[in-house]
This record gives structure tokens, sequence and C-alpha cells, in this order.
């Protein structure tokens, strides 16, 4: 398990992964802390959350640098990354309780309600693309609800997976109520099936979901799959041009283009096509991609070479089915993952740019006639993440946002996750939810309780 730096192409550290006995060490350790921490009252843990919460805002610049270093991405990003990792913490340390607070129910019995017991030890198996926040937004309810949590991290970011299972050390969890295990991807089948873990998640692409979905549910276990996205956003008629391509540009290329939620499918108003392919392209071609370290660096390279290539082959191949490029397209010489910030128009459906997720800096441009082209094209995709629309009439949007078949909507804005609202998506894009009460309700047994 190799972390590689992607700005250099330079070996960080190569990882040993652990052999299956000190697997199911760990597991049995797992395992035998979650009966002694569901004990524990929301107060105790709440004071832990708290503290983890202090000890990532104590580090923030040091693991932002980690994240620069192996996956590339911008010291500011990471640092914001952190913070919101941070929050998420409080978020669930403030809320936890009240989320999960008996519910008393009417019914023929004397005293009935709903009870919220933790299951135990729950797999996540997480991405590269925001190392910390994929998991925080996880282990923070997932703690704070009583369960225990063991990660299974992407294989080139494993010095933010040992980060992570250190922040909780460091905060006073009990040791193994958060275990990172340093498991390739072949391994997991192992881990699922064993009778330790009682609930998966899986953020990550579609074939990783489709796999470890199927192993869970020949287990009988609960899974929740936050997978990948080709969300549209559609530039109506009456938008707000200018706006729309600057929100536009910045949620194509968060985290380099590497994000489930940036936009990756603009479909746009005939009237509007010209103008906005111009404002798209004159603000594409001002991006500076660059060290991560570097503050001048508005994105930095993607996170792994061969990543970069699939990227390129996407591109190629859509050029090749009629696309227009108006603008990047080169892998530049040197060393590094880097590509540029590439736009490509003319984009229609049977095209690899429409058809597949493009995971990096490129945008594809698409033509709509009217309104009701414009809905069946952003639903015209087997991904149901996100979607945003740009329009200046509010209720125009609320008929709209209704018929798009996606996980959130967002309107003259770009999709983003809160930790107040939930997330996730619909079709191939997954299913459950996490942030909010709704992903704290996740991993819970929903007890009902009767008194006669
Ligand atoms: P990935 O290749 O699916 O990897 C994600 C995780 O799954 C890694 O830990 C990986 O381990 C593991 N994995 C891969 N194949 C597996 C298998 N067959 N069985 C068990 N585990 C497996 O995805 P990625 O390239 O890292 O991330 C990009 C994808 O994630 C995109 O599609 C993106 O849209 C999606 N994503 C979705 C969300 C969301 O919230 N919906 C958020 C972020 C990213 P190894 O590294 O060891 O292979």
């Amino acid at each position: 398990m190799k972390s590689i730096n992607p700005h250099s192409g330079e070996l960080i550290r190569a990882y040993d992964p652990q052999d299956d006995a000190e697997v199911k060490r760990l597991l049995a350790e797992a395992d035998a802390v979650s009966r002694e921490w569901r004990k524990s009252g929301f107060a105790d843990r709440a004071q832990l959350m708290k503290r983890a919460g202090g000890v990532l805002r104590e580090r923030k610049q040091e693991l932002a640098a980690l994240m620069a270093d192996e996956m590339g991405k911008v010291l500011r990003d990471g640092e914001a990354e952190v913070e919101k990792c941070a929050g998420c913490c409080d978020y669930y340390a403030d809320n936890a309780q009240r989320f999960l607070a008996n519910e008393p129910v009417e019914s023929d019995a004397e005293d009935s309600y709903i009870a919220y017991d933790p299951l135990g030890a729950v797999l996540a198996v997480m991405p590269w693309n925001f190392p910390f926040w994929q998991v925080f937004r996880f282990a923070a309810p997932a703690l704070m609800a009583g369960n225990v949590g063991v990660l299974k991290h992407a294989s080139n970011v494993s010095g933010c997976a040992l980060a992570i299972q250190d922040i909780f050390e460091a905060a006073g969890f009990p040791r193994h109520a958060f275990t990172t295990l340093l498991a390739g991807s072949a391994s997991i089948e192992g881990v699922i099936r064993n009778p330790a873990i009682k609930a998966v998640t899986l953020t990550g692409s579609s074939p990783a979901g489709r796999s470890v979905a199927g192993i869970a549910g020949s287990e009988l276990k609960k899974a929740v799959l936050e997978l990948g996205g080709s969300d549209a956003y559609l530039v109506l008629d009456d938008a707000d041009l200018e706006m729309a391509v600057d929100v536009c540009v910045k949620s194509r290329l968060i985290n380099a283009g590497q994000s489930c939620i940036a936009a990756k499918r603009f479909i746009v108003a005939k009237s509007l096509l010209p103008a906005f392919e111009q404002g798209f392209v004159e603000r594409f071609k001002r991006i500076r991609a660059g060290d991560p370290h570097d503050p001048q660096s508005d994105i930095g390279p993607m996170a792994r070479a061969d990543l970069r290539d699939e990227v390129h082959r996407q591109v190629r191949d859509s050029i090749g089915q009629g696309a227009r490029l108006l603008c990047g397209g080169e892998v530049p010489g040197g060393a590094g993952a880097y590509y540029p910030a590439t736009v490509l128009s003319g984009v229609r459906p049977g095209m690899t740019a429409f058809d597949e997720e493009i995971f990096g800096p490129v945008a594809a441009i698409i033509e709509a006639a009217d309104e009701e082209q414009a809905i069946a094209l952003a639903n015209q995709s087997p991904f149901g993440l996100g979607a945003a629309l740009f329009t200046r009439d509010k209720a125009r949007a609320d008929r709209i946002a209704r018929r798009i078949e996606a996980g959130s909507v967002f309107v003259n804005a770009f999709v983003k996750s809160d930790v107040r609202l939930p997330f996730g998506g619909v079709k191939q894009s997954g299913f459950g939810r996490e942030l909010s009460w709704f992903g704290i309700r996740e991993f819970v047994n929903v007890k009902t309780m009767y008194h006669a």
C-alpha cells in the first residue's frame, strides 16, 4: 500500500498490509470495546467528541499538509476540510442525544415508544478524495450513537487513515472505539463476513459499492452506499448568467474535479449557450494548477497518475464521438499527475462525457432546446446524486426540482454537504443517507418498546 506524492511522483511511504490474523485480532478488539462503549452515556461521548474536534483544530495545518502530500489537495482546501470535520464532531456532540431520544407513540399499550440502540462495530470503506471529511461524517454520528468504527481507507492515503485513528485516541476515546485497518480491497470480503462487523458503509465508486453491498447482503448485514455522481447543472433561460457561470466553474473544480458532487454535466438553454461557453472557457483558462503547497495554486494535481490517465481517455473518447474541445485536453509534460482544466461542448447522450462520471477537471456542456428537454437530459443518467438549477423564478425551480432524480437539488448555488442536511443519492449513486438526523439513524436498532 503505497503513498505516492502526486505532485512529484515520489514514494512517500509503503505500508505493509496487516495479515489475516492481525485483522481478525483487531476486529475482535473492536467487538469487545463495542460492548462497553454502548453502555456509555451521551454526555461522556459528547465530551470526547468535542475533544476530537479540538484535536482536529490543533492539528489542522499538519493534516492539511498530509492531504497535500498524499493526494494533492491544496493547503487552504485541506484546512477547510479539517475545520468541517471538527464542526461535524461538535454538531453530533451537541445533537446526538436529541436525535436518538426515545419517541413516545400512542398505541393500545399503556406506554409505547421507539428507542434507538447501537448495532456494534460498523465497517467504513472510504475513498481518498476527502480523506478526512468522508470518514468523520461517518464516524462522528456512529460513535455518538454508541457504535464503534472500523475503517478501511483507500490504499493511497494510509497516512491519513492512521492519523484519524490517532485523533480519536488523542481525544481520549477507548482504544479500538475507532480502528484503522491497513488492508487492500481484496481482503475486505473477510472483514465484512466477520461476525464482529454488524453493518457496512461505503463511499466510493459504483463497482466497489456493488461488490461490498453484495457481500453484505449475502450476510444479511445492512449497507449504506455513497457512490459516484454525474451531477447535472441546469442553466435555464431566465438564469443570472454571470452568477451561474461563476458557480458552475467553482463547482466543477472542487478538489481538482475529484468530488462526487462536483458539477459534471452543464445543461444550458440554447439562448444562453454561446455566452455560457465563452464565460466558462475564460474562467477555466485562468486556473493555475500547481504544487498544492503553493498558495498561488488554484488546484493541485489529480490524486494518482492512473486516475489522470483515465480522465484523459474519457476526454479523447468524447472528442472521437463528436464533442468539441474548447480548452485543455492535453496531458502536460513533466512530473506529477496533472490534468488541465478542460471544457468539452456539444456533448450528447451516447458520448462518454455524458454517460460516464468524469472524476477530474473536465466540464461537459450540453445544449437543451427547452425546459422539458433539460429535465429529460438531467435524468438521462445512471447516477442520481445531486443537481443544481439556475433560474430567477423560485416557483419554477421548485416545480422542476421535484422532477429531478437526485438526492439533492440546489437552486442558484452549487451542491455541497452540510452537516445539518441529509446527504445521499438515488439510482447508481447509492442508498441510505449521511448527516443530519437521518445519518445517525442509519446504524441503530430502531427498537419498539411496549408496556402492557
Ligand atoms: P473506489 O475505487 O471505489 O475506492 C473507494 C474505496 O473502496 C477504497 O477504500 C477502495 O480501496 C475500496 N474498494 C475499491 N474496490 C473495492 C472492492 N471491490 N471491494 C471492496 N472495497 C473496494 O473509488 P475512488 O476512486 O477512491 O473514489 C472515487 C469514486 O468515489 C467516484 O465514483 C466518486 O464519485 C465516489 N465518491 C462518492 C461520494 C459520495 O458521497 N457519494 C463521495 C466521494 C467519492 P482501495 O483503495 O484499496 O482500492
